[in-house]
C-alpha cells in the first residue's frame, strides 16, 4: 500500500517554512501531493496558477512530491486521493486552535483520514507568506525566506 499524505495550503506564496514542512514529511509518507486551495477570504496576492507553479518550481528536487489544486472540500480531495494522512505544519500557539476546528471538523467528515502536525523547524517560527509579502513590498531581502523563483515572482509583482 502506497502512504500518501496531502499537504494542504493557500501557499501565497510557498516560503522555506512550508519547504521544510515537505520535505520532512516526503521522507515518512511514499508520496505527497502539495494541494493549493482557494482561499478567497484570504485575498491572495498570487493567482492559483502561479502559486501552482512557483511550487512546482520549488520542490523539483522531491521526487516524490507533486502538486496540484483544488476547489473542492479538502477532505472530499483526500478521500478521493485514498490518502491516509492530511499533514499540516504548527507555529506559534496561534495556530493551534485554528487547526484544532479544522482537524475535528475534517474528522467528523471521514475518520479515517489522520491529520498529523509537524512543529515548525525553530529557524521558521515566525515566518509566513503574510509576513513575506508585507516585506517584499517594501523591497526588503528575502532571500532566506523563500525559495528562489518565489523571490523572483515577489520583485516582479512589487
Ligand atoms: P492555510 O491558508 O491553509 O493556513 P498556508 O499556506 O498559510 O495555508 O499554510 C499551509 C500549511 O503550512 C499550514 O499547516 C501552516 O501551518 C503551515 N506553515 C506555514 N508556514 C509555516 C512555517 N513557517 N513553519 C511550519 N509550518 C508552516
Amino acid at each position: 500500500m502506497t502512504r500518501l499524505a496531502i499537504c494542504p495550503g493557500s501557499f501565497d506564496p510557498i516560503t522555506y517554512g512550508h519547504l521544510d514542512i515537505i520535505e520532512r514529511g516526503a521522507r515518512i509518507f511514499d508520496h505527497v501531493i502539495i494541494v493549493v486551495f482557494n482561499n478567497q477570504s484570504k485575498s491572495p496576492l498570487f493567482s492559483v496558477e502561479e502559486r501552482f507553479k512557483l511550487i512546482k518550481q520549488s520542490t523539483e528536487h522531491l521526487e516524490n512530491v507533486s502538486v496540484d489544486s483544488s476547489g473542492e472540500l479538502l477532505i472530499d480531495y483526500a478521500t478521493q486521493k485514498n490518502a491516509q494522512a492530511v499533514l499540516r505544519g504548527l507555529r506559534a500557539v496561534s495556530d493551534f486552535e485554528y487547526e484544532m476546528q479544522i482537524t475535528s471538523m475534517n474528522r467528523k467528515l471521514n475518520e479515517n483520514i489522520e491529520t498529523l502536525f509537524m512543529m515548525t523547524n525553530n529557524q521558521y517560527s515566525f515566518l509566513s507568506s503574510s509576513i513575506v509579502k508585507e516585506v517584499a513590498k517594501y523591497k526588503a531581502n528575502v532571500s532566506d525566506l523563500v525559495p528562489k523563483p518565489v523571490e523572483e515572482a515577489l520583485n516582479k509583482k512589487f
